[in-house]
């Protein structure tokens, strides 16, 4: 693609009768610089006024402040850009302390916003939770790495585990009996891929009090054989098992270590924001790791609430009390509500019912966790106080939920600046498309799922039928009536959450995995719904940043923003699409730090 360059049109040759400082009229000359990118700077002295920090140059730098908006060089002072533009114009910020960085032809852009995400994940839980994401999905080796779990820990009182996939039991049905003859004195809980899905030993279930006559949790669903007995497995029953089993507690020591673990990982993948899909770090951690420079991902920070008129007041409460911990680096001001389950659970709240193939009764469509008057309530409590509301919906029963909600919170309250948001909005009836984006609502949705997974979509199809899985994540469409989406891969629920790999199966729409994204046919889900690449990219940057509300600190490089930038040995925008996936992650640069070096 050709790049615009700017003229020198507007050009003025500064004089010293302009009457500038020399500071000063190195900031106008900076602040010019984006569109005055081919223009000599003959009016500097020479030698540094200001020397930066890091200097940037060489190569082409996205700027992500428009399409076809790139810059040849930056300077970074005290964490920020104070300059953007032509590369000889950067010379003057080059001093002796200055670390400067040629790019040799790679591509610097604003790092990486995951929209939603669970940080630290197993991070946290490495030495008390088994991942069962590290093992081939198969129930011997499942049952193998229980039993080796439970021998290495053997005075635990319960056994926690995560990421069993359903895919590992004949027909996706999940059931007990693999972990009752492995551990049968003990609790054993272990949820599934989703996170939703959980399996307890008949020991936890006992200790939880539910029997085959138990009735459904909201929203929840107690899984039972052709018999009407209790198979061990459950979807988004929280209600009825949480507290009623023995649990770790974590120091924030532990935390500490988790969350500096998981940045690591994160910015090896050029992420310099992050946006929570609920978590429960401590905030006065948080806090302190954005004081000591150890934050190295700018953080919105978010947890799960009930969504009722009382809970608003609790989640109010708590937010208020934990402004003293907001930063830069760190925002809180959200709060997030699971309205339903997911698909594959048989619990995302759809308006028809679940097809005829996910043997589930005719008329069953699962249900909400709160009502509508209450989600309405909750909402409009919320954004009065000015907090955002993160929903999670998966069926376009819980997202018309969700929007009715946000309406009239938005007629109650007068259209404020709240930025609420559904996450993954999977299934949407067409009706309520529209609506979305008139009510400004955020999509935060996972472009990984976004392609055709011969295992796992087959499954979703069953439950939802050939029609209304073909209707989801219809992103073009989206995109085409103004809804603003992020992008993110909902870690630890995908466990790969490397941006360039969503970028390019939302680009795709195909597989983003060598050997696979040649296997177009296989792989591809609604090729018609494809972003373009720079659509994509603003998903990951500018639209991350202003879902967190931090359009004036990040998401383009811009001078007097933070200097949250990612150094790729390619361009994104130039390369072929298929090759994204495989672009290196040079630097990470967060605040002005360089956190990561590849
Ligand atoms: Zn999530």
């Amino acid at each position: 693609m050709e790049r615009p360059r700017a003229t020198c049109r507007e050009w003025k040759e500064p004089s010293m009768s302009d009457q500038l400082t020399r500071r000063s009229f190195l900031s106008a000359a900076a602040v010019g610089a984006a569109t005055l990118a081919a223009c000599s700077n003959k009016g500097v002295e020479e030698g540094p006024i200001d020397a930066a920090d890091l200097v940037i140059r060489g190569g082409s730098i996205i700027t992500m402040v428009e399409e076809g908006s790139y810059a040849e060089a930056l300077a970074v002072k005290d964490g920020k850009l104070v300059y953007v533009g032509a590369d000889d114009g950067v010379d003057t910020y080059i001093g002796d302390a200055t670390r400067v960085i040629e790019l040799g032809g790679a591509c610097a852009m604003p790092g990486f916003i995951d929209g939603h995400i669970h940080a630290p994940g197993p991070y946290l839980t490495e030495e008390t939770e088994i991942a069962f994401l590290n093992y081939d999905v198969d129930l011997e080796v499942y049952k193998q790495a229980l039993a080796d779990f439970i021998a290495a820990h053997p005075n635990y009182d319960i056994y926690l585990g995560m990421g069993v996939d359903l895919k590992a039991f004949p027909d996706s049905k999940g059931t007990n009996d693999w972990i009752n003859e492995v551990c049968s004195d003990k609790p054993v809980s272990l949820s599934d891929v989703s996170g939703h899905g959980q399996f307890l030993n008949d020991v936890a279930i006992e200790l939880c009090g539910i029997t085959k006559d138990t009735p459904n949790p909201p929203s929840g669903i107690i899984y039972k054989d052709g018999d009407g007995e209790l198979t061990g497995y459950f979807s988004d029953c929280g209600a009825i098992i949480d507290g009623y089993l023995p649990d770790f507690e974590y120091t924030n020591e532990d935390y500490r270590k988790a969350v500096m673990g998981f940045l690591a990982e994160a910015n090896s993948y050029g992420i310099t924001g992050m946006d929570s899909g609920g978590d429960s770090i401590p905030r006065d951690l948080l806090a302190e790791m954005a004081a000591d420079g150890t934050l190295t991902v700018r953080y919105n920070a978010n947890f799960f609430s009930d969504a009722t008129a009382e809970a608003a007041d609790e989640a109010i409460a708590r937010l208020g009390s934990e402004q003293r911990y907001v930063s830069d680096m760190l925002t809180i001001k959200q709060v997030k509500h699971k309205v339903d389950g997911v698909p594959e659970g048989k619990s995302s709240y759809l308006l028809e019912p679940y097809d005829p193939a996910a043997g589930t009764d005719p008329d069953y469509v699962s249900s909400p966790a709160n009502t509508q008057e209450e989600m309405t309530a909750f909402t409009t409590k919320m954004n009065a106080a000015g907090y955002q509301v993160q929903m999670h919906c998966m069926g376009d029963a819980s997202v018309r939920m969700a929007i009715n909600a946000y309406e009239e919170s938005r007629k109650a309250n007068g259209d404020p600046d709240v930025r609420n948001k559904i996450t993954h909005y999977n299934l949407v009836a067409k009706e309520d498309v529209p609506r979305t984006a008139e009510n400004k609502i955020i999509c935060c949705m996972q472009p990984m799922w976004f392609y055709y997974d011969p295992f796992f979509s087959p499954l979703e199809e069953q439950m939802f039928g050939a029609e209304r899985f073909a209707s989801e994540y219809h992103i073009r469409d989206l995109i085409d009536v103004g809804v603003m989406i992020t992008g993110s891969n909902d870690y630890p629920v995908t466990y790969d959450f490397a941006p360039l790999h969503a970028i390019e199966a939302g680009a795709t729409q195909c597989s983003p995995y060598p050997g696979e994204d040649e296997q177009v046919d296989v792989y591809t889900r609604n090729a018609d719904q494809a972003a373009t690449v720079y659509e994509m990219l603003q998903m990951y940057t500018v639209n991350g940043a202003y879902a967190a509300f931090w359009e004036d600190k990040a998401g383009t490089l811009e001078e007097g923003k933070f200097a949250d930038i990612v150094v790729l040995d390619k361009d994104p925008l130039s390369c072929d699409v298929k090759e994204i996936s495989d672009i290196a992650v040079l630097y990470t640069i967060s605040n002005g730090n360089v956190v990561y070096e590849g």
